[in-house]
């Protein structure tokens, strides 16, 4: 019988290119009120837009045509993972959410930078339905996925290991392995909007037991059909 739903964060609650666009708005406007440069947003949105997401302040500045240094850009990085994000939780996510909370033990592992992680997690209201959550980054950065620490720390605290156990993730390369090797069930849900398209030819036991589109797919009992 199933006790806990354990969930992933980023493009399994939640777009993370929201967050990124999120990010964008606020480095726009510190930029202009702190540097005194307009159309930064726009140049970033721009690039976004054409594929290019890494290096981007560096190419932002250049097409905007001035240059900028790196302990420039590494401030900046800084106040794009400190600013308090603009997010909602996809509505199937506050669906399905609301559907399981009485019934389950709700947990949430996530990784990626502690502050930001934690910013998203207070946008999102999510200690409203979840009782326990791990932002991995607070155990370390080795503690971050496929490492099974975070999954053990689960089965500790709601008392349930093996088939008990369900995660819900959108990576293949993480979310996955430590859950099928401690006998959870896995389900991975592959948002249309996701960022990372993930072209992995990976071993068996990364891949989920199931692939769904939407949260709406998890209707009650499905567990037991897994
Ligand atoms: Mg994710």
């Amino acid at each position: 019988m199933i006790k806990a739903i354990v969930f992933d964060l980023d493009d399994t609650l939640y777009l993370e290119e929201n967050y990124a666009f999120s990010g964008m708005t606020f480095i726009g406007t510190w930029v202009e009120e702190n540097w005194g440069i307009l159309g930064l947003e726009s140049e970033l949105r721009r690039l976004w837009n054409q594929g290019i997401k890494t290096k981007t302040f560096d190419h932002a500045f250049q097409n905007l045509e001035y240059e900028i240094c790196q302990n420039s850009v590494k401030e900046l990085v800084n106040v794009y993972r400190n600013h308090s994000p603009e997010i909602e939780l996809e509505p199937d996510s506050i669906v399905l959410l609301n559907r399981l909370q009485n019934k389950y033990h709700l947990g949430l592992i996530t990784d990626g930078y502690k502050v930001a992680q934690n910013n998203k997690i207070d946008a999102l209201n999510l200690h409203k339905w979840f009782s326990k959550i791990i932002v991995t980054d607070e155990l370390g950065k080795s503690y971050w996925k496929p490492n099974p620490r975070s999954y053990k720390m689960i089965e500790a605290e709601f008392s349930c290991k093996g088939k008990e156990c369900v995660y819900i993730g959108d990576n293949i390369s993480k979310d996955f392995i430590s859950a099928n090797q401690r006998g959870w069930m896995t389900i991975q849900i592959q948002r249309p909007n996701k960022i990372h398209k993930q072209k992995l030819k990976l071993k068996p036991e990364y891949y989920a037991d199931m692939i769904i589109d939407n949260l709406n797919a998890l209707q009650d009992g499905i567990w037991e059909k897994l």
